[in-house]
């Protein structure tokens, strides 16, 4: 689609000249997410640094009715960021200002394109973190968190970005301004906090997040426990849930996963290991000690073979070393990996795993599993080789995974969003009439579906259809039907 010239002009006004890209070769740095088999190139990208300036820079799209794509780092997982072909992105990047610290109302107010990490890094000295702490947080964006409700390994305990999100500022499509929440918790009305929170970015673009920080922990201890097995492991987190104890972070890797985090970055995991389960408790010093006595118990009856304790912070770290790097250092396994993100009931954790372990075998490729086990959230990783021609039997095997996470009882997606990637596998999990609903929500805030079009709900509800923003029906247009 060829943009008005008045548009460019117009948007260049807005924003400054120098921050507006129309260059092909710039571009392309913003034709994909972390999703990278799915690419589109905008016609322009633009870089706006205030409130003010996305909402000139959306009202003038709305006007020329072009469809547009709110980017923060790109890091997404589900092509949430994937431009619409020659429609606008607008980065958030230079909205990196923290705007407020008011820690007596524990609340720190932010502008989108902060990195999480960053929000820590302010608080820390004054004994606060923020606790949804993707792996991506050095470089994923606050903006990106809120529109995908990003979780974390401590979101088991903490809560999930939707827990933290106290107020935000929302440029609706048509440039109006919206206020939503404050620093006060549960304001009064409908819930559109929780709306927005996990919309992904199809409401509208979020341009100022009121955050709420949580007190560090008196005392934190990591534990590890080495199994034979996933199947132990699983069990291990079942009975530790059962048992009343709620740990910060209980992530699981299982043997290949181990396998490659000792090539990358050598965290020295139990030898043999067929699994690993590391457990972070965290609060008062003595309810401390006593978890960490039951979840050894624990561990130990479910046949740990061995058993590793980290008080301070150096030693924790240690253990966390290989769950961090785990995505990356499955690069020493294969050339190409396909991260899957799918949630299963944890007491349904080893079926699916032997489930997914016949589909790898099934499929003749290698799948590591290192995941979220407290939350039941699965991120089979499987790996291929796009240069063998093994990409699309890739793909075959990361959906049916997904399939056996559906008939367990699961869900589509825990942290990493429906995005491009999964809006065609909603009607497996939702009714016609879940989706319509959905879809008179979004036009709600956005009548001419120029937000983020194509993205979570499949629009027309078949796969193989044409996205975009909405288009009229013939009987529609001729005035017979009329759209709710
Ligand atoms: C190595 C790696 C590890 C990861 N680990 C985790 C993890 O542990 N947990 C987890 O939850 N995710 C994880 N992710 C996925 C990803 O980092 C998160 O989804 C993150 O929140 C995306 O942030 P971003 O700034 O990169 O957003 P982008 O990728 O730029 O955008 C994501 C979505 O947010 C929308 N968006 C961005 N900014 C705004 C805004 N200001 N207003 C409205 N919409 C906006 C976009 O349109 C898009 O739909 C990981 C990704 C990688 C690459």
């Amino acid at each position: 689609m060829a943009l008005p010239a008045v548009l460019f002009s117009e948007l260049r006004e807005a924003v400054g000249p120098e921050h507006v890209i129309t260059e092909p070769e710039r571009l392309r740095v913003y034709e994909c997410d972390g999703l990278t088999g799915h690419r589109a190139m905008p016609e322009v990208v633009v870089l706006p640094d205030s409130t003010e300036e996305v909402q000139a820079v959306l009202r003038a799209c709305h006007r020329e009715r072009v469809p547009f794509v709110a980017r923060g780092a790109g890091t997404g997982l589900s092509g949430g960021a994937t431009p619409f072909a020659g429609g606008a992105v607008v980065a958030l990047s230079r909205m990196n200002r923290i705007v407020e610290l008011d820690l007596e109302s524990q609340r720190v107010v932010v502008e989108p394109g902060v990195a999480n990490l960053d929000v820590t890094r302010a608080v820390a000295g004054a004994g606060f973190f923020f606790a949804p702490d993707p792996s991506s947080q050095q470089v994923c964006t606050i903006g990106g968190n809120v529109a995908e409700n990003s979780g974390g390994a401590h979101c088991l305990k903490h809560g999930f970005t939707v827990h933290h999100v106290t107020g935000l500022t929302l440029v609706l499509a048509d440039g109006e301004v919206v206020e939503l929440g404050g620093k006060a918790l549960d304001p009064a009305g409908p819930d559109l906090l929780g709306v927005i929170v996990g919309s992904e970015g199809t409401l509208g673009i979020v341009t100022q997040v009121t955050l709420r920080v949580v007190r560090q922990p008196e005392t934190v201890r990591t534990l590890l426990a080495g199994f034979e097995s996933t199947d132990a492991a699983g069990e291990a987190v079942s009975e530790i849930v059962a048992a009343g104890v709620l740990p910060a972070a209980l992530e699981m890797m299982d043997r290949l996963t181990i396998e490659a985090a000792e090539l990358a970055v050598a965290p020295g995991y139990p030898a043999g290991a067929g699994a690993v389960l590391l457990v972070e408790l965290d609060g008062v010093g003595s309810q401390v000690a006593e978890d960490a006595d039951t979840v050894e118990r624990i561990c130990l009856e479910c046949g740990a073979f061995e058993l590793r304790r980290a008080d301070d912070d150096a030693a924790r770290a240690l253990l966390w070393k290989g769950r961090k790097s785990a995505f990356a250092a499955m690069g020493r396994l294969a050339t190409d990996y396909y991260v899957q993100d799918g949630v299963v009931p944890r007491t349904q954790l080893p079926t699916v795993l032997r489930r997914i372990e016949a589909l790898s075998r099934a499929h003749d490729l290698r799948v590591g599993n290192v995941f979220h086990a407290g939350d039941g959230n699965l991120h089979p990783l499987v790996l291929y080789d796009a240069e063998q021609g093994e990409t699309e039997r890739a793909r075959k095997l990361a959906e049916a995974i997904l399939e056996a996470c559906l008939d367990a009882g699961g869900s589509l997606t825990g942290e990493h969003g429906v995005g491009m990637d999964k809006a065609c596998r909603m009607p497996r999990m939702f009714s016609e009439r879940d989706l319509a609903t959905f879809e008179r929500l979004r036009r709600a805030f956005d009548p001419e579906g120029l937000c983020n079009p194509g993205k979570v709900i499949p629009t027309p509800r078949l796969c193989g259809e044409v996205p975009g923003p909405y288009r009229a029906h013939p009987l529609e247009r001729i005035g017979i039907a009329e759209r709710l």
